[in-house]
C-alpha cells in the first residue's frame, strides 16, 4: 500500500496537445477534459469486458462504462456480432427498417409503462422532444425542473436555480435566451412546499414536471418514493404531465427502470444511450394518446435523419435481449450490493468521512458524514478536493472512475468477482492514502 507512482500519460499528453488544436478544450464533451481531477485526460484505445486500455498501455477496471450504457461491459461479443452483420448491409437509409420494429417490440412488450415510442439519437434529443410534446399536448409553456438534475444541453433545460424557493431559472450557459430560461422553473429536490407554491403561483401555466428517475448527474440524490408519488399526484391534480428522464435509470435499475422501481406511471419517459448498447440512440415514449400528438400523426414536429439508424438499432436489440434474460438484474444488483457493502464495512471500521451511496448497480462516493443526500445544496463542494486525490490514487491502482466527484459509477455484468475484489483492495488503499494525514 502507500503512495503509488503516477501512471505514464506521455502518449495521452501528446494526443491531448494535438486535440487542443482541433477542439475547444481539446475535447468533444466538456467533462472529458479532466478539469475536475488531476492530470492529462486519458485517451482510450480499447475496451474489453470490464477493462479499458489507454494510449500509454495502462489497463484499468472501468467503472464509468461510457457513462452508463455499457451494462454488459465493453465489446460484448453478441453486440459486436449483430452490429457487424448489420453494417455489412449498409449504414443508413433514412427509411424505415425492420430493425426499428424489432427494438420497439422488445421494449414495448416488456415495459408496461409505455404504449408507443419514438427513437432519436441522443438523450438530449429525447428530453428536448419530450418537453415539446408536453407543451404541445397541454398547450402550456412552463416546465418545472429540479436543481441537481441534468437533462441534456437543450436550451429549456440548461437552466440553474436562482435564489429563493420558487425561482425563474437563470441560464447556466451563455447563448440561452433569458426568455427561454424564464419558462423553466427550477426547484430544490425533496421539497413539497416549493412544488406546491410553484403550482399556485403559475396556476394553469405548467406543462410538466421533469425529474431524473433517480437523480444521478450531480451526485446520486436518492429521493424518497413518497416524494416522487407526491409529484405524480400534484401534476395530475393540476393537469400537468410528469416526465421521468430515464437516460441513466432506464434499463439500468431493471428492464422497466425507475417507473417500476417506484411503481409509478409517468406520462412520458425518456431513454438514452443504454438502449443503443453504446451506439448513439435515445428514445421517448408515452401512452398511445400522447404519442398521437407527434408528427406525422399530430402537430408536434420532431424528426431525425439518423433516427432509428440500423446499426444503432442492431446494437440495441443485441443488448436489450441480454438484459431481458431471466435473472439478469437480480444477479447484477446482488453483485453490486456485495461490492458496496464490503466497502461500507471498511469505511465504518476505519471511521473515514466518506459515504458510498448506491442503488441497483449505480454508486457514488461522497466525502461527507451525512446519512442521506437528497438535494444538490446538501453536497459539500469543498469535499471535491478529496475526490481529486481519490481519483488519482485509483487511476494509479488501475481503477477508472469518471473524472468528476459529481459523477456516479456503474457496475456492469462484465465485472467479475475477481475484478471486483481487486477494485475493492484498490479502493481501500486509495482511501487509506487519502485519509493518511
Ligand atoms: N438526461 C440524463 C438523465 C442524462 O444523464 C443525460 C446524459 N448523461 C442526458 C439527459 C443527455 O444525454 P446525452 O448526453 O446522450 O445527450
Amino acid at each position: 500500500a502507500g503512495k503509488k507512482n503516477d501512471i505514464s500519460r506521455e502518449k495521452s499528453a501528446v494526443l491531448y496537445e494535438k486535440a487542443k488544436q482541433f477542439f475547444p478544450g481539446g475535447v468533444n464533451s466538456p467533462v472529458r477534459a479532466f478539469k475536475s481531477v488531476y492530470g492529462t485526460p486519458l485517451f482510450i484505445e480499447r475496451g474489453d469486458g470490464c477493462f479499458l486500455w489507454d494510449a500509454d498501455g495502462n489497463q484499468f477496471i472501468d467503472f464509468c462504462c461510457s457513462w452508463g450504457p455499457l451494462i454488459l461491459g465493453h465489446n460484448h461479443p453478441k453486440i459486436r456480432e449483430r452490429v457487424t452483420k448489420t453494417l455489412e448491409k449498409g449504414l443508413s437509409f433514412g427509411a424505415p427498417t425492420a430493425l426499428e420494429n424489432e427494438l420497439a417490440e422488445l421494449i414495448l412488450k416488456n415495459n408496461k409503462y409505455l404504449e408507443k415510442i419514438r427513437f432519436v439519437s441522443s438523450g438530449t434529443e429525447a428530453v428536448m422532444s419530450a418537453i415539446r410534446l408536453a407543451r404541445g399536448y397541454t398547450g402550456r409553456d412552463k416546465i418545472i425542473k429540479f436543481e441537481g438534475c441534468y437533462h441534456g444541453h437543450s436550451d429549456s433545460l440548461l437552466v440553474k436555480a436562482g435564489s429563493g424557493l420558487v425561482t425563474f431559472g437563470e441560464t447556466s450557459s451563455a447563448g440561452v435566451p433569458k426568455a427561454f430560461a424564464a419558462e423553466t422553473i427550477v426547484l430544490p429536490l425533496d421539497n413539497r412546499d416549493a412544488v406546491e407554491s410553484a403550482f399556485s403561483q403559475f396556476s394553469g401555466q405548467i406543462a410538466a414536471i421533469i425529474i431524473e428517475g433517480i437523480p444521478a448527474n450531480n451526485g446520486l440524490l436518492i429521493q424518497e418514493p413518497a416524494y416522487v408519488q407526491f409529484l405524480r399526484d400534484i401534476t395530475k391534480q393540476h393537469g400537468a404531465l410528469l416526465i421521468f428522464d430515464e437516460v441513466i435509470t432506464g434499463f439500468r435499475l431493471g428492464f422497466e427502470g425507475a417507473a417500476a422501481h417506484y411503481g409509478i406511471q409517468p406520462d412520458i419517459i425518456t431513454y438514452g444511450k443504454i438502449i443503443g448498447g453504446g451506439m448513439p440512440v435515445g428514445a421517448y415514449g408515452a401512452s398511445a394518446e400522447l404519442m398521437a400528438c407527434i408528427s406525422p400523426d399530430g402537430a408536434v414536429y420532431q424528426a431525425g435523419t439518423l433516427s432509428g439508424n440500423p446499426v444503432a438499432m442492431a446494437a440495441g436489440i443485441a443488448q436489450l435481449t441480454e438484459l431481458k434474460g431471466s435473472g439478469f438484474y437480480k444477479a447484477l444488483n446482488a453483485k453490486a450490493s456485495e461490492f458496496v457493502e464490503a466497502i461500507r464495512r471498511y469505511i465504518a471500521a476505519k471511521n473515514y468521512k466518506v459515504k458510498l451511496f448506491h442503488v441497483g448497480s449505480i454508486f457514488w462516493f461522497a466525502f461527507t458524514d451525512q446519512e442521506h443526500i437528497r438535494t444538490a445544496s446538501a453536497i459539500d463542494h469543498g469535499s471535491m478536493e478529496h475526490y481529486k486525490v481519490f481519483h488519482r490514487e485509483l487511476l494509479n491502482r488501475g481503477i477508472y472512475l469518471g473524472p468528476s466527484g459529481y459523477e456516479v459509477g456503474f457496475i456492469s455484468a462484465a465485472h467479475s468477482k475477481i475484478e471486483l475484489e481487486k477494485a475493492k483492495r484498490a479502493i481501500f488503499e486509495s482511501l487509506d492514502e487519502l485519509f493518511r494525514h
